[in-house]
């Protein structure tokens, strides 16, 4: 790893450089050169400052005018495609976004834009077009916001959906909704029949009401609230997917855009976390020699540094599957583990070798620890992704051993 690049790069403040730098690894350079336009573009609008002032009080959430500002900027809906009313960059524009908001310490933001740009707008693709050409360019502009209603209180109590005549009727409660608050629009996943459905239903319906805002650790600069709905009625055209068995691929298909953009803000993070201890811990000189010289220490930054390569290269992997290849949900939720599991470990040692000020509500450190436990739950659990993986390769361990002797056999042949 160029360390000394990172190092000067972040000594020097030039965090877009050090962004750019990761963006263009996580990408590959032919992918960065079609949207390095879009990128410098985006990194002049999107900065730190700018967004600091759409947050409400003393670091609270941002108001509707931060989606207005990002869509304004073009930067929602960066990856629908231009034909349906997006700007038509594709999954590595809509990650160039990703990846701003993350070195802007904004992983609130990072939740709320991808809920908008990634998961909003792939339901709304799939939608009857009059649903999609009515709501999909207000999601683009800012001028809607949208969330994803899926955690149920409890197993016991899913969010039900019944047909009656033309419309369908909903009822239920979802927790944690990232943009719950604010939400104009409810992507709400509900048990309909035998199987699962998601149903598009406005926040403005009768029946639909904002029961609870959170305080939370982290992500605070997007709402998350739990959201009531009580035998509300949308017109049957809402129903936006419903597949039966398949559904659950669908919804986890859905998810692995979001699960990528959280995998690629962690390594952003990571990278931002260990570019500033690096360079605390190579002026901080304690014992005679730099605190990054000691032996412990070095060995726990360099399996950082190796491991900002390992997130790297599994992002540029997991970009060049998406859409693409039929295992890219395990490989998604594999990878958002390892990024999300490794960053979080590497900014609880950056507030450790921070020392008294890693405890201080300024460190930087401190802040992408707070922001990385909330992305440990966003998406779906640490364990939920381990448990896709564990399906995945239990599939496999299945299935393999009937063609691998062959092909052992024919290699020793
Ligand atoms: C920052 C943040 C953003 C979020 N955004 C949204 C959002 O936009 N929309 C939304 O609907 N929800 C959202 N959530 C909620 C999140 O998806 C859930 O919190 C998460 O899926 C865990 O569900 P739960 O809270 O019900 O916990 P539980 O289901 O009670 O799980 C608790 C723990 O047990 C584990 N577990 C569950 N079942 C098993 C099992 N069989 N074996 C072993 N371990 C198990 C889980 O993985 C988890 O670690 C968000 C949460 C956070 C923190």
């Amino acid at each position: 790893m160029n360390t000394r690049f990172l190092v000067e790069s972040a000594q020097s403040g030039a965090e877009t450089d050090a962004t750019r730098f990761r963006l263009k690894g996580m990408l590959g350079a032919t992918e960065y050169a079609s949207i390095e336009a879009l990128f410098s573009r985006l990194a002049r609008e999107v900065t730190a400052e700018r967004l600091a002032g759409f947050r409400r009080g003393d670091g609270g959430s941002v108001t509707r005018e931060a989606f207005s500002f990002l869509g304004g900027v073009g930067a929602l809906g960066v990856g629908v495609p231009a034909d349906r009313g997006g700007h038509g960059h594709g999954l590595t524009g809509s990650l160039a976004v990703t990846t701003l908001l993350a070195a802007c310490d904004e992983g609130g933001l990072v939740l709320g834009a991808n809920v908008q740009s990634e998961v909003a707008c792939s339901w709304l693709l799939r939608a009857e077009a009059d649903i999609c050409e009515t709501h999909l360019p207000r999601l683009v502009s800012g001028q809607s916001i949208a969330c994803q209603c899926d955690t149920d209180p409890s197993a016991d109590e899913p969010t039900l959906a019944e047909v009656d005549g033309d419309e369908i009727v909903v009822t239920g409660i979802k927790h944690y909704v990232v943009n719950g608050d604010q939400a104009d629009l409810c992507f709400v996943a509900a048990r309909m029949g035998p199987s699962p459905a998601i149903i598009l239903i406005d926040k403005s319906r009768p029946g639909v009401s904002v029961e609870k805002v959170w305080d939370k650790l982290g992500t605070r600069s997007i709402d998350s609230a739990s959201i009531r709905f009580d035998a509300v009625r949308v017109p049957k055209s809402h129903l936006l997917s419903r597949h039966g068995l398949r559904q659950m691929i669908v919804w986890n298909e859905v998810m692995s855009r979001l699960r990528l953009s959280i995998a690629a803000a962690a390594t952003i993070i990571h990278g931002c976390v260990l570019d500033g201890i690096m360079a605390h811990a190579s002026a901080r000189r304690l014992g005679g020699r730099p605190l990054a010289a000691w032996p412990v220490n070095h060995h726990a930054l360099s399996q950082a540094a190796a491991d900002e390569q390992l997130m790297i290269a599994g992002v540029a992997g997991a970009v060049r599957r998406l859409g693409r290849s039929p295992d890219v949900v395990s490989r998604v939720a594999q990878l958002k583990w390892f990024c999300v599991e490794r960053a979080c470990d590497l900014a609880r040692l950056a507030c450790d070798l921070e020392g008294g000020r890693g405890y201080m509500a300024e460190s930087r450190s401190l802040g992408a620890y707070k922001t990385l436990r909330g992305m440990r739950m966003a998406g779906g659990s640490q364990t939920t992704m381990l448990t896709i993986a564990n399906h995945t390769l239990a599939n496999q361990a299945e299935t393999e051993p009937h063609t691998r002797p062959a092909a052992v056999e024919m290699e020793i042949a």
